[in-house]
């Protein structure tokens, strides 16, 4: 072949669909239930204003529910969390989420002003709707994300997500369809601050849908009780136990430690497996990913399936008999031990060192209280000696 022929190295330039360059801006699901907002749609819309920022785009919140005033507080809330304005489509209908009214609310918005990037939380909830919002709008979507970022020249999100069973990290494009989508979990990313000075409009939609439309009918909410008692995912401190505990008995002294501290209870998955703890306790890639501010892992090898869920707690402390254990590589404080021997002496040392605190305060208390009586009285005394001496002038 000829130097003229030779076709030149190198990757060809990727243009995106005219159709699709119309696309812009960021939306974030705001996810509500039973009057509570999720705390994930604010930990997206944190996110969302970063990848904003780095498009130059507007980032939206996009609230629906039942007409009534906390649809428009999560608007509000959406705003003060970072949302430049916030889309809502208010409707009877969406009293109880269900999966149809929602995804075509959301899917009609979605073709309607046309978002070039969609972020729901992977929640129960989230994952239902992101599917079928997927589906319905025959676009890509990245489940359960641990990190969105953005290749700014060709406008592409780029969602970064476990594979091969955690041991590596794929980051997946979506080039030729809109919006991009993504679903990240719960904690995965940090709480943006709340800044009550924020204003938006908000953009009115209307759900073209009737009742007669929707297969799924509510007959009534039944709570899970325990999924309502575990709240590992926004608990300040964790304490958790591995396979390196031994055996079922010896679980109590994670819970013993942790009732001391006020704090939630872990598992790694094997003990789940096992049937030790409740499923709703495990740490981890298939389980809950966790922010504490402090993290205390008891016999917990620290394989990546686990640190995942748990590496971005401020203070990890680490307690394993095995002074290689991966844990150490990542943890903040190691104590090398037998878990069975160091957690009930730190139950000792806390439950100890805290009743010393609270007998100090309320000491003080009753102190502050004597003294406010001894002040008043003095008061009280010096006010009736001076009006006497002034009445008596
Ligand atoms: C697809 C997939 C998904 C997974 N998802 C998850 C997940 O979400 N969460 C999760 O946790 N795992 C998950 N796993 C499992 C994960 O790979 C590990 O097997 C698991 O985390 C190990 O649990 P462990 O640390 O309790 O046990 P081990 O790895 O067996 O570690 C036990 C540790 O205890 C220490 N030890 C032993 N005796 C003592 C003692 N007396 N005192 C103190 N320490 C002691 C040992 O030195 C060891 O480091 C997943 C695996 C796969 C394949």
């Amino acid at each position: 072949m000829s130097e003229e022929t030779k076709k030149p190295a190198g990757k060809k330039k990727f243009e995106l669909d005219p159709a699709l360059a119309e696309y812009r801006g960021i939306w974030v699901f705001i996810e509500h239930e039973r009057g509570v907002a999720h705390g994930v749609s604010w930990e997206l819309l944190g996110e969302g204003r970063k990848l904003a920022d780095k498009l130059g785009v507007p980032l939206a919140g996009v609230v629906m529910g039942a007409p009534g005033e906390d649809t428009r507080r999560y608007c509000q809330e959406a705003l003060f969390y970072g949302a430049d304005h916030c889309y809502l489509i208010e409707d009877p209908l969406l009293k109880d989420y269900r999966n149809q009214p929602y995804t075509k609310g959301l899917t009609d918005l979605v073709n309607a002003y046309k978002p070039e990037i969609l972020l729901l939380g992977a929640t129960t909830l989230g994952r239902d709707l992101a599917g079928s919002v997927a589906t319905t709008l025959k676009t890509g979507l990245t489940a359960d994300c641990t990190e969105l970022n953005i290749d700014v020249n060709i406008r592409s999100l780029l969602a970064t997500r476990p594979t091969f069973g955690g041991s590596l990290l794929c980051t997946i494009q979506t080039l030729n369809y809109r919006p991009q989508m993504a679903t990240v979990r719960p904690r995965v990313m940090a709480m943006p601050p709340r800044d009550t000075a924020r204003t938006g409009a908000i953009t009115e939609h209307a759900l073209s849908m009737i009742e007669t439309d929707i297969i799924t009918k509510v007959l009534e909410f039944i709570p899970d009780q325990n999924t309502n008692k575990i709240n590992l995912e926004y608990a300040d401190i964790i304490v958790s136990g591995g396979k390196g505990l031994k055996k079922q008995e010896n679980f109590q002294l994670i819970r013993d430690l942790a009732k001391v501290l006020g704090a939630e209870v872990g598992a790694t998955r094997p003990l789940i497996q096992s049937g030790w703890v409740e499923a709703g306790r495990q740490v981890g890639q298939t389980g809950k990913t966790v922010r504490p501010k402090l993290y205390i892992a008891a016999g917990i090898s620290g394989a990546i399936q686990h640190r995942v869920g748990m590496d971005a707690s401020d203070v990890i402390v680490a307690i394993n008999s095995d002074p290689n254990a991966p844990i150490f590589d990542f943890a903040t404080y190691g104590i090398v031990g037998n878990a069975m021997t160091i957690l009930p002496a730190l139950t000792t040392a806390f439950r100890n060192e805290l009743a010393a605190r609270a007998a100090a305060v309320a000491l003080a208390r009753s102190w502050s209280v004597a003294f406010r009586g001894r002040f008043q009285r003095a008061r009280r005394m010096m006010l009736s000696r001076f009006s006497c001496d002034w009445r008596s002038a």
